[in-house]
């Protein structure tokens, strides 16, 4: 996030986000997990598990999304300490170092490239026998020196000592062997999945993984409008979508806190239309 060079911890900085909207009057309530929306007549409605309901002229669904893990022992406990789902974040972390890409579609061959500019050696571990990226990105992957791929590899458990990962055990799916991969980071590009499951039954555009549609990628799946829809604007007049949650977005924090600003922006001239 641009203004901080040393970085800061996530819990600390959602901190600082609550006190500065609370120091411009927004009312924030915690713990609310939204379940269901209903659009009525330019209202939209939010109903939560507890069972309250708030209505509003516009809606800005901003619910991020998850990263998918492998739900292996050592998961949990290395997280952050060797553990990373974001390269351009902690790539530069690793220079030098011996880092494994768990994955074998877009974003781990991808990535991988990325983490080559800082590790020494990047060990790509796929669980089938080949890429599920596109050819142009699985080529120049299987061409860099610097990587080498594993096929048929599945991790079985993240180990460490003084709570840093140190090392991989991987079991090959076709020979049932076991190996260990000793590594200094890892990082699981294994997809995310969206905040999305409160929209079940709405008719807001989501693409084939869940994320929210917006903008021109809602031409792009068949939705018409008269008009270009704007830029972070759904399928349903009145409602927005920002950061992680939206297709396409960079799963970036500084990327979701502009959407957040654009959005608002979007929101008061569509105010003033309703
Ligand atoms: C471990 C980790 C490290 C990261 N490091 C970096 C980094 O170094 N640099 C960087 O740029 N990005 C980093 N990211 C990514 C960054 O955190 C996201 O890009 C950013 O937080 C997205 O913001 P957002 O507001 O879209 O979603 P989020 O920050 O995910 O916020 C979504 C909010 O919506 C809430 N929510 C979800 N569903 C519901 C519901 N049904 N009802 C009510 N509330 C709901 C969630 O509880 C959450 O509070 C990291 C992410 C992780 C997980």
């Amino acid at each position: 996030m641009p203004g901080f060079p040393d970085g800061i911890p996530g819990i600390e900085f959602a901190n600082r986000l609550r006190q500065q909207a609370e120091r411009f009057g927004v009312e924030l309530l915690q713990a609310q997990d939204v379940t269901r929306i209903y659009s009525h007549d330019n209202y939209h409605c939010i109903f939560t598990g507890g069972g309250s309901e708030y209505s509003a002229r516009a809606l800005l669904i901003a619910t991020g999304s998850r990263y998918r893990r492998l739900h292996v022992p050592g998961e949990d406990k290395y997280l952050g300490a060797g553990i990373h789902f974001c390269a351009t974040c902690d790539g530069p972390f690793y220079k030098g170092k011996h880092i494994a890409v768990i994955g074998g579609g877009n974003s781990a061959a991808e990535e991988s490239l990325l983490l080559c500019k800082f590790a020494h050696k990047v060990t790509i571990l796929v669980r089938g026998g080949e890429f599920t990226a596109s050819k142009i990105i699985q080529e120049k992957a299987l061409a860099d020196p610097k990587i080498e791929v594993r096929w048929h590899m599945e991790v079985q458990e993240f180990v460490g000592a003084d709570a840093k990962l140190n090392k991989l055990v991987l079991c090959n799916n076709q020979t049932g062997e076991f190996s260990e991969l000793n590594v200094d980071g890892a990082f699981i590009f294994i997809g995310q999945t969206p905040n999305t499951r409160f929209l079940a039954g709405s008719p807001l555009v989501l693409n084939e993984w869940g994320f929210v549609a917006t903008g021109h990628d809602l031409i792009h799946a068949g939705f018409t409008t008269g008009h270009e829809p704007e830029v972070l604007a759904t399928s349903v007049p009145g409602i927005f979508a920002a950061g992680d949650v939206r297709e396409g977005s960079t799963k970036q924090v500084a990327s979701a806190a502009g959407e957040g600003a654009t959005a608002a922006l979007l929101i008061r001239e569509y105010l003033k239309t309703v």
